[in-house]
């Protein structure tokens, strides 16, 4: 039965990010991306332990470290899939894959919410949802100094940014380095041409889920 926790939504948006970033991800095989996604997340959820599954901000410090939790119970259905589609060559590397997926979800499910002030709620300029939104610098700014020595852009533009809701944001920071960000996807338009962001705005357009909401 599939969970409707939006701890259960944040797994399932770690492992589409995780997908759409291997190079077997056929175009053909993922036509479906959500209901694929949907799939394995389905499998694999139940088998996690609870306090994983009940993952928030405000209970981090019990969160487990992803590196060492136990996935013994990973069941064969989750791992047979991985490796069929080519993501991992074998079982333990299947394993493997969802514990980087578990990691990403740690990560995410134990930030803290972005603070009042610094969201408004229009659209998501990667998924078109009407959520929060967060800010992206297009040039991150841990970049500027290099991005000016290097003459890849003039000054000016070190400040765009482009409006993304928090799990297009993460999407986004994960496709690319910050200085590949910044030399060669510094506009919506050049994100927006990636085959993976591409997978990921079809994906996350589905989804109810938009943001972490905190009540
Ligand atoms: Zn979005
Ligand atoms: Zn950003």
């Amino acid at each position: 039965m599939q969970d409707i926790s939006e701890q259960f939504a944040t797994f399932k948006d770690c492992l589409a990010r995780r997908f759409i970033g291997q190079p077997a991800a056929g175009a053909d095989d993922t036509s479906d991306l959500n209901d694929f996604i949907l799939y394995l997340a389905d499998e694999v959820w139940p088998f996690l332990p609870p306090v994983l599954r009940e993952a928030s901000y405000d209970a981090r410090d019990k969160l487990p470290n992803a590196d060492t939790i136990s996935l013994d119970n990973t069941p064969t259905s989750f791992v047979d899939t991985i490796v069929s589609y080519g993501l991992s060559s074998d079982n333990d590397a299947a394993v493997e894959f969802l514990r980087r997926t578990v990691h990403d979800y740690i990560t995410q499910t134990s930030a803290p919410p972005p603070p009042w002030g610094t969201t408004r709620t229009e659209t998501c300029e990667l998924c078109q949802r009407a959520v929060p939104l967060t800010y992206h610098h297009l040039i991150p700014r841990s970049t500027h100094t290099k991005v000016l020595k290097s003459k890849w852009h003039p000054e000016r533009m070190l400040n765009s940014v482009a409006w993304l809701c928090r799990p297009c944001h993460t999407a986004v920071h994960h496709c690319a380095t910050n200085i590949e960000l910044a030399r060669n996807f510094h506009t919506m338009e050049l994100l927006l041409e990636r085959e993976d962001l591409q997978k990921w705005k079809g994906y996350a357009a589905k989804q109810r889920f938009g943001v972490i909401q905190r009540k």
